[in-house]
């Protein structure tokens, strides 16, 4: 990244990525079909344990598609947990259909019980919600082994929000395994990055076979452009893909970085009262996408707030927990069923700069900024 600023998770490239994008740009492939994408897929399908993989534009994208596959119509509901990111909320209105927020559980995440709680408790004049989006948060698995029973037992579809978590894992397999397929981003910020794009990853040969149809403008395998059904323009090119492919030969190695930093910052942070790291749940291990730090509001009002604002003044970027969907003024009148776990989660906590270039003072100056701010 420019300048000397200390970012959030900013993207970087290595002579390697360089290299492996120049040989896309020399080999002539450079539309949204050639050898790296297929090789990307591949690639990407083994980590996530997956036998099918289609890369498109964005994570958003991928998460469109999925549940139009799955059968979403305009109206249906759709489960999500209010801890996310807009995209995944934004997906479910792409095709009409609405997000019911649940809350979440001790590991940030689609909290079971809530889900429990507000199937059982339907209204009986309302179609029930067809499908679910649980998110591995900050590179958090779920508790797939609570959720998946419940969601399975009313029929709901279940779709992986793995935005955030490739490399980590669950005890029943690695994160982008989970549901009928799942959904990958390769943002800027993101663990691996194409500067832009996400991926679809399943086991269900026609869905992949589906959502590439879908992805290429449903082009129908005539000589002529023939359309049938109306079509995406959500295809990555394969000069994206060349990078997304030498980004994701050292994904293991950034994942351990990361959990590194976040075992620094747990090292310096958690010997405070009140202060505490989301670390890993029980049933997995995270990839530390980003550390996030949480401030009892008890002893320390405000500690976000003010922990932002004084690590600004040093020209180093931290933000807010996404703030709940329910709380989000354009998803005022939708359904929710609420704990208060993320309000206060949200109240009560900061995401830190988790760069894979981040070095040991670099924490070490983030967490001294830190003190200083709570210890007024
Ligand atoms: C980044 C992200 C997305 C969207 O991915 P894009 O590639 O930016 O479209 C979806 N869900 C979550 C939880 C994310 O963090």
């Amino acid at each position: 990244m420019p300048g000397s600023r200390m970012y959030l998770s900013p993207p970087h490239a290595t002579d390697e990525d360089v290299a492996a994008v120049v040989a896309a740009l020399r080999s002539g492939w450079l539309a949204p079909v050639g050898p790296d994408l297929r090789e990307f897929e591949t690639r990407a399908a083994a980590v996530t344990g997956r036998q099918h993989a289609v890369a498109l534009s964005s994570g958003t994208a991928a998460l469109q598609l999925s549940l139009k596959y799955v059968g979403i119509q305009p109206g249906d509901h759709v489960l999500i947990p209010t801890l996310t990111f807009g995209a995944t909320a934004f997906a479910v209105c792409y095709l009409g259909a609405v997000p019911v927020f649940v809350d979440v559980d001790d590991s940030w995440n689609m909290d079971a019980a809530s889900v429990e709680a507000i199937l059982d408790s339907w209204p009986s004049g309302l179609p029930m919600p067809v499908a679910a989006i649980p998110v591995d948060l900050y590179g958090a698995p779920a508790d797939y082994d609570s959720l998946l029973p419940i969601l399975v037992k009313h029929s709901v579809a279940v779709i992986e929000d793995a935005a955030e978590g490739l490399g980590a894992t669950h005890v029943q397999g690695p994160l982008g395994s989970f549901g009928r397929a799942a959904a990958l981003s390769f943002n800027g910020n993101k663990i691996i990055t194409t500067s832009g794009g996400g991926m679809v990853v399943t086991d269900d040969e026609e869905m992949a076979a589906k959502i590439r149809f879908w992805a290429t403008q449903s082009r129908e395998p005539l000589p002529w452009y023939e359309h049938e059904e109306v079509g995406f323009n959500f295809r990555l090119s394969n000069v994206l893909a060349a990078l997304g492919r030498s980004q994701l030969n050292r994904l293991s190695r950034e994942v351990e970085k990361r959990r590194q930093i976040r075992l620094w910052y747990q090292e310096r942070l958690e010997e405070i009262d009140g202060v505490e790291i989301q670390m890993d749940p029980t049933w997995g291990r995270s990839n530390a996408w980003l550390t996030v730090a949480r401030f009892s509001t008890e002893r320390y009002p405000n500690a976000p707030h003010r922990i932002i604002e004084a690590l600004e003044k040093f020209d180093i970027e931290s933000r807010y927990l996404w703030k709940p969907m329910h709380q989000q003024p354009v998803f005022r009148d939708n359904r929710a069923h609420l704990t208060g776990r993320a309000d206060r989660l949200f109240r009560e906590c900061v995401c830190l700069p988790s760069g894979t270039l981040m070095s040991k003072d670099d924490v070490d100056r983030v967490t001294t900024i830190i003190r200083s701010v709570i210890d007024d």
